[in-house]
């Protein structure tokens, strides 16, 4: 522990300023400003109190080493902090931005003070490493003769690639899209999360032996009995990217998208399929979570007039509920995404909670005009439609961001008849294992729909497993059982 009174002199939690709202939603750039070990990082990280048994960490599903690096941080060694960050977390600097950092939600100090920044210390670690050339490549002392192939390049399968490659295996990674990320590339939108930090991991790890095929759909393009001809063991790990629809009266109107058809087409001000279709209109938006709120924000650099999200939940409330979200579980309390900031400070968003939509309106072309909406009750987890809240309100362009199917209907999990669970994600054992030999799965496509920090802890574990399944022991770690339930 660095400081032992740390915690007691600064008790403000203080984060280097955003861009100004207004400012970036002129671009589609980082909406951080940049990150490095600065004073006011290592003050932050100086607020840690080593506690004894650190909360913080068992609430990571990576199982970071988080009082360690807080330390090291605070005494100026960055070295030493980002080796201990890498012992645990394959891409800190995917989770630093993008993780709703379960370990702030756990951190001992949240109890009565506020949470230590470890997500903003997470990031300030990695960017540092790569500025100062800390990232070199890394070279196995020795190659063990067995090869892997990895289907889908997600998180989950970037870091069981990495951990195999480190384990001496020669690994190659399958991927249908003409680029690696899965999500990270065409999903989540470069205001949260710029391409060229993912191109940059991807371009150390083919320095560190990853082999990648890339544009290629395992299923439909290559068979995968000739895959497994060529591997001596396989994970899939394909994510889930079936949306769930919503099948009401006028679904069939023009100008209704699956959330990420459109934030696939809107990539940035170059790649912008959408623009035309969103700018100057009404849009509006069924689902406020993860997904929606990155439509808000891409709505918002297309110059939308107005932006109804549409959430059929209540509004959390304003601090966390100590009887039903008590410490340390993830605090469920109100938060609002860089999206939603921009959309407040605009004044061209609206959130309406408690609310359903019944039917889509068109106008005589088919295309899309109005909606139908209603309140909702909520009794004992189920909901109800509230008497007399029928309103219509103007629409031209709607998008679903309703979540996730399982991969049931995916080619390749068809191909190989693999069992699936009872939620439709591929079912696996203890040790990821598939119920196809030498097939193992990992990632939102055994797991479900969750987060990148979830996947990265699968990819690990599964790779881990794989090594003992090809070696007969391993020294790499295992962070999470497969299925552990968490966000
Ligand atoms: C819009 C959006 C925003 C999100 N924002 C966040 C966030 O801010 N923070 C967070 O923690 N999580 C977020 N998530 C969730 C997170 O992105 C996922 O949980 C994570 O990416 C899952 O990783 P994965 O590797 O399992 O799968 P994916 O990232 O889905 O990758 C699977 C890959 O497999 C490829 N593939 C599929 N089938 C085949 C095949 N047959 N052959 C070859 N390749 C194939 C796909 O093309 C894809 O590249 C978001 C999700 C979405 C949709
Ligand atoms: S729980 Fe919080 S204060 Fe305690 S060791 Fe972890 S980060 Fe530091």
């Amino acid at each position: 522990m660095g400081k032992p009174t740390g915690f007691l002199e600064i008790p403000n939690r203080e984060i280097s300023q955003d861009r100004n709202p207004l400012e970036r939603i002129n671009d589609f750039c980082d909406v951080h400003s940049p990150a490095k070990i600065d004073d006011l990082v290592k003050t932050q990280a100086s607020r840690c109190m080593d506690c004894g048994v650190p909360f913080c960490t068992f609430s990571c599903p990576l199982g970071n080493i988080i009082p360690e690096f807080n330390d090291y941080v605070y005494k100026g060694d960055a070295v030493s902090a980002y080796k201990t960050l890498m012992k645990t977390n394959n891409f800190p600097e995917f989770t630093g931005r993008l993780c709703p950092a379960l370990c702030e939600s756990g951190c001992n100090l949240g109890i009565g003070f506020n949470p230590v920044t470890i997500k903003n210390i997470e990031l300030s670690i990695v960017e540092q490493a790569f500025s100062d050339g800390l990232t070199k490549s890394f070279e196995s002392p020795y190659m063990t003769g067995k090869s892997v192939a990895v289907i889908g390049s997600g998180p989950a399968g970037l870091a069981a690639a990495e951990q195999l490659t480190f384990a001496g295996h020669s690994v190659t990674v399958y991927e249908k899209q003409s680029k690696p990320g899965g999500l990270l590339r065409y999903g989540i939108p470069n205001f949260k999360l710029e391409k060229q930090i993912i191109d940059r991991r991807i371009d150390l790890m083919k320095s560190n032996g990853v082999k990648f095929q890339t544009g290629v759909n395992v299923g439909e393009d290559i068979t995968f009995d000739e895959i497994a001809k060529r591997y001596d063991a396989v994970i899939i790990s394909i994510g889930t990217q079936i949306h769930n629809e919503l099948n009401i009266a006028g679904r069939e109107s023009n100008n209704i998208y699956p959330a990420l058809e459109y934030l696939n087409g809107a990539a940035d001000e170059i790649n912008d399929n959408f623009k035309d279709k969103v700018q100057g209109k009404n849009v509006l938006i069924i689902g406020g979570g993860d997904t929606g709120s990155d439509c808000l924000g891409t709505a918002l650099r297309q110059k939308a007039n107005h932006i109804t999200t549409l959430q059929i939940l209540h509004k959390p409330k304003d601090e966390r509920d100590d009887y039903a979200n008590p410490w340390p579980e993830y605090n469920r309390a109100y938060c609002e995404s860089s999206s939603m900031e921009e959309g407040f400070a605009t004044n061209k968003s609206e959130y309406l909670y408690t609310t359903t939509v019944s039917k889509f309106n068109k106008n005589s072309n088919g295309d899309l005009e109005s909606v139908d909406l209603n309140e909702v009750i909520w009794t004992d987890g189920s909901f109800q439609i509230a008497e007399n809240s029928f309103k219509t309100i103007p629409v031209d362009i709607a998008f679903l961001s309703l979540g996730f199917k399982g991969p049931k209907t995916d080619k390749l999990v068809q191909q190989l008849n693999l069992d699936l669970n009872e939620r439709g994600n591929i079912d696996v054992d203890d040790t990821y294992k598939t119920s196809h030999k030498n097939v193992f799965a990992c990632g939102d496509c055994s797991h479900g729909q969750s987060l990148i920090v979830w996947a990265i802890a699968e990819g690990r574990s599964a790779a881990a497993n794989v090594d003992k399944f090809l070696m007969g022991e391993t020294n790499l770690k295992i962070a999470v059982k497969p299925n552990q339930r968490g966000l």
